[in-house]
């Protein structure tokens, strides 16, 4: 088993040591049934990636003896992935995959045709934390709280990165083309629309906002989840891989 990797908010130094809470402590001991003198890896993105044992287990907590660098911070720039939330098992899958697709940041945008309501971000932020465990990134993208569409566009002022939108209408760029145009940098802002589709008002004010690129994610229509993770699918196939290559 590959040593199990913990995300950590606390600064992370050698010979340091930190007391995890009740519910860390629970998944350190009964779900990776790990015992005291166990190795793992701590990480976060402003520390990196570290050694560390598990140094104690209490009853309702567990202290981490942090040992030497593994891995130091590195950036891992990535597309802004907008989203009209759907479907809460659909969604989770999405949120976990995007993760390992190298997504920077989630926004939830609360389109006409939008019929769900993200009552519990607490829970997709786990599947986020879970998610950068498991694929070994150092950075966990952020989740936004959810922001209604009109809102949501007015915020796109100058300055905001190019927004590729997923425009199942057809006759959009390539998606790959537009990132390959849109070039390396820190990644797009890219937008998925609901089950039901984008309102036509919406995707006329998309097709008249500065900046909306409207793509094409080939020629038939794709379930939203699927749509977000075709995207971020393109935009990492044309990153550089491995050794040398950011990798994100
Ligand atoms: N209007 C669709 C229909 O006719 O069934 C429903 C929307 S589709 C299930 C969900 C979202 O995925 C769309 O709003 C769009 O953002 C994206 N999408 C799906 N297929 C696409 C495609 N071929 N090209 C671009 N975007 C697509």
């Amino acid at each position: 088993m590959t040593q199990p990797r913990l995300h950590l908010a606390d600064r992370l130094e050698a010979a340091s040591t930190i007391r995890l809470q009740a519910d860390r402590a629970h998944y350190l001991t009964n779900v990776l049934r790990l015992r005291p003198g166990f190795p793992l890896r701590v990480f976060n993105a402003e520390s990196g990636e570290w050694d560390a044992v598990l140094a104690a287990l209490g009853k309702r907590d567990a202290t981490i003896e942090v040992r030497a660098l593994a891995r130091p911070p590195a950036p891992e720039p990535g597309p802004v992935l907008h989203f009209a939330p759907f479907r809460r098992n659909r969604l989770d899958w999405m949120v976990e995959k995007a993760v390992e697709l190298g997504v920077a940041r989630l926004v939830p945008v609360l389109t006409e045709r939008t019929v769900v309501k993200l009552d519990n971000p607490d829970r997709l932020r786990a599947i986020v934390v879970e998610a950068a465990e498991q694929c070994g990134r150092l950075s966990v993208p952020g989740l936004d709280a959810p922001v209604p569409f009109g809102a949501w566009l007015a915020g796109r002022g100058e300055g905001t990165p190019p927004l590729l939108f997923a425009d199942e209408a057809g006759g959009g760029a390539p998606v790959a083309a537009a990132l390959a145009e849109a070039g390396a940098g820190e990644g797009p802002d890219i937008l998925v629309g609901p089950e039901g589709g984008f309102a036509p008002r919406e995707r006329a004010l998309l097709l008249g906002a500065p900046g909306v690129r409207p793509v094409s994610l080939g020629p038939r229509i794709l379930r939203a989840e699927t749509a977000a993770l075709a995207a971020l699918a393109a935009w990492q196939a044309l990153r550089p891989q491995g050794p040398g290559g950011s990798g994100f």
